[in-house]
């Protein structure tokens, strides 16, 4: 394949994102080679990741010992380095929280792909990185079900009227709010279809996770935020869809598996055949229902919605107040609705920048992260 391979760096190697790229890459030997790996603290499977995929540059947070014991031969850069190092075809954003965002960004400067995982980059700085990916030619490629769903249904249209984001409902559809008040991270951490990383599994449960889908998808999309709705299907087969002028609705369907996305953003505009993909199978798919969310239950996607809509900074406020809530849940310091709680009290208070600059952001950032703590009474 010569030239053809492409060459990918993949930031957050070790998370739930990461490795799956890393098997998709496995997959298609000929297609792909891992120029660079950046991981936070699991060095250990960093270093048996270097090792296998031969990657010549490398992030880490940790511990570098697992990396030395194993004598491998690599340089360490800053993972704003790795995402604009002129070796790389494709930065895979794959971190989780506002860690990605400085990475991302300067992926979009150096007019990278950039397969695009990384939610807060665009909720929390939309605006930055598509003007960015727009002035120096970077092409965004969504690796969410949902955004692949809809990226994969608008190839060869133009002019969609409407896009319908799918949710599972996560683990406590059906709840009421007296039930949700009492429910536990560990309940919360048990996702009925998707397997992810801790902090969106619980953004899942309260229905954030798809709140910060829909403000993604205005960005991705350009769409208007009153143009997007959410319907909950629980069996999370059909990952999102797009609705036309003449009423015709496109949909992308497939078994839940983050692979596939993920392997469409590194094949676009190819789709390769993988044997590890099962194919639906039609008499498995008896229940297939679909219902309005609970905006009642879970406060969180309504919290979303209207932050979408006074944009400014209330996408980056929300986000913080979110990552910091979700924190303190997953430390058993608040319950299950306090989180929309603080979100609502730190939006409510929250003064919001127009045009924003990513120092305001950063900034915002810490400030509503810090406001959070204080509000329920913590400083951890
Ligand atoms: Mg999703």
């Amino acid at each position: 394949m010569g030239d053809l391979v492409k060459k990918i760096a993949v930031l957050g190697s070790t998370g739930s994102i990461g490795r799956q790229t890393l098997e998709v890459v496995r997959a298609f030997p000929d297609h792909f080679r891992i120029i660079a790996l950046a991981a936070g603290n699991n060095t250990s499977l960093l270093a048996e990741q270097v090792n296998e995929f031969k990657s010549k540059i490398v992030f880490f947070e940790g511990d570098k010992t697992p990396l030395d014991k194993m004598g491998l031969d690599y340089k360490f850069l800053p993972l704003e380095d790795i995402a604009c190092h002129p070796d790389i075809d494709i930065v895979v954003a794959g971190t989780s929280g506002k860690v990605g965002l400085k990475a991302t960004l300067s992926a979009a400067k150096a007019g990278k792909k950039i397969a695009l995982a990384n939610k807060e980059s665009m909720v929390m700085t939309g605006e930055i990185i598509t003007a960015e990916a727009r002035r120096n030619n970077a092409v965004i490629l969504p690796v969410d079900s949902e955004h692949s769903a809809i990226w994969q249904c608008l190839r060869g249209e133009t002019a969609p009227e409407r896009l319908i984001l799918t949710a599972s409902g996560g683990p406590f559809k059906g709840y009421s709010i007296s039930e949700l008040e009492k429910v536990t991270a560990e309940q919360a951490l048990k996702h009925p279809t998707w397997f992810m990383g801790t902090k969106i599994t619980i953004d899942s449960a309260t229905l954030m996770n798809k709140g910060l889908e829909i403000i993604e998808a205005c960005w991705f999309f350009d769409m208007p935020i009153d143009k997007i709705s959410v319907v909950i299907h629980p069996q999370s087969i059909i990952h999102s869809m797009v609705e036309f002028a003449d009423g015709s609705i496109k949909a992308q369907l497939s078994y839940p598996d983050m692979r596939l996305p993920i392997q469409y953003a590194l094949t676009y505009p190819e789709r390769l055949s993988n044997e590890n993909f099962s194919k639906i199978n039609w008499n498995d798919m008896k229940d297939f229902t679909f219902e309005k969310p609970d905006y009642n239950s879970f406060p969180c996607l309504k919290l979303a919605i209207e932050a979408a809509r006074q944009g400014g900074t209330y996408p980056a406020a929300l986000c913080a107040a979110d990552e910091a809530a979700v924190g303190l849940f997953l430390k058993n310091k608040i319950g299950f609705m306090d989180i929309s709680r603080l979100i609502k009290q730190a939006l409510d208070e929250h003064e919001s920048v127009t045009n924003p600059s990513l120092d305001n952001i950063l900034e915002i950032d810490i400030r509503v992260r810090e406001r959070v703590l204080q509000m329920a009474g913590t400083n951890s």
